[in-house]
């Protein structure tokens, strides 16, 4: 199977970038960060420590974490109901950040990724797809922005569906991801040694899809 792997924190355009280019060739796109969010999700609704082991393992067993598409658009099931649209808020996203440094939470969802990876040509996008997900994809990229793009993005995106949120509280969720997300031990956020990187700070996403696209043959 043909698989392309994109890596590089939140807010680097890697989802936006991955959903166009997988339309162009036909192929599938995996947002791998809706699996911890799902977690990071039913550990908030539990009123769990997102950063407590004990605690986040005590749930695993008896959750199921499940992608479908619908009409091509990936949909990501909790426990058998679709949660897709309450993932995307700011506390969400932290609790991901924190349940994603658990082992246990990785090993569960890398299973789940590497099995639809296997089945399908398709591009996947995270934190650890080209070091340790999918080590021998065939393409691997690793794209960033500085910080203060990374939450103008997100800032805009979120301010467009609605959510009452300021710059600076996006900006502050940004960097402390990166560090979580970067100084973790088990698979942390990190370039893989074959990984084509580029800087998207001044790219339109049209400028990314087009340099995403003349690497892969
Ligand atoms: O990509 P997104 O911002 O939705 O990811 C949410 C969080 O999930 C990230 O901050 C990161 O902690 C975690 N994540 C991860 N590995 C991935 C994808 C996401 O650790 N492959």
């Amino acid at each position: 199977m043909k698989n392309i792997a994109i890596d590089g924190p939140a807010g680097a355009g890697k989802s936006t970038a991955a959903k166009i280019v997988a339309k162009k060739l036909g192929i599938l796109y995996l947002d791998t960060g809706a699996m911890y969010r799902a977690i990071g999700f039913k550990a908030l609704k539990q009123s769990l420590d997102t950063k407590n082991s004990q605690q986040i393992e005590s749930i695993l067993k008896d959750t199921s974490v499940e992608i479908k598409y619908i009409d091509g658009v990936q949909n990501i099931f909790l426990d058998g109901e679709n949660i897709t649209q309450y993932i995307r808020q700011n506390d969400v996203s932290m609790a991901a950040s924190d349940v994603s440094a658990i082992p246990a939470v990785r090993i569960k969802l890398v299973e789940i990724q590497r099995e639809i990876a296997k089945n399908n040509d398709c591009i996947l996008d995270g934190r650890d797809i080209g070091t340790y997900v999918l080590p021998n994809a065939k393409y691997k990229f690793y794209i960033t922005a500085t910080a203060e793009e990374r939450a103008k993005r997100r800032y805009k995106e979120l301010s467009e569906k609605g959510q009452n949120i300021s710059f600076e509280e996006v900006l502050q969720n940004i960097i402390v991801r990166d560090k979580n997300d970067s100084e973790r031990e088990f698979a942390p956020l990190k370039k893989a040694d074959d990984a084509y990187e580029f800087d998207t700070t001044t790219m339109s996403i049209d400028d990314v899809v087009k340099e995403l696209l003349s690497k892969i043959k």
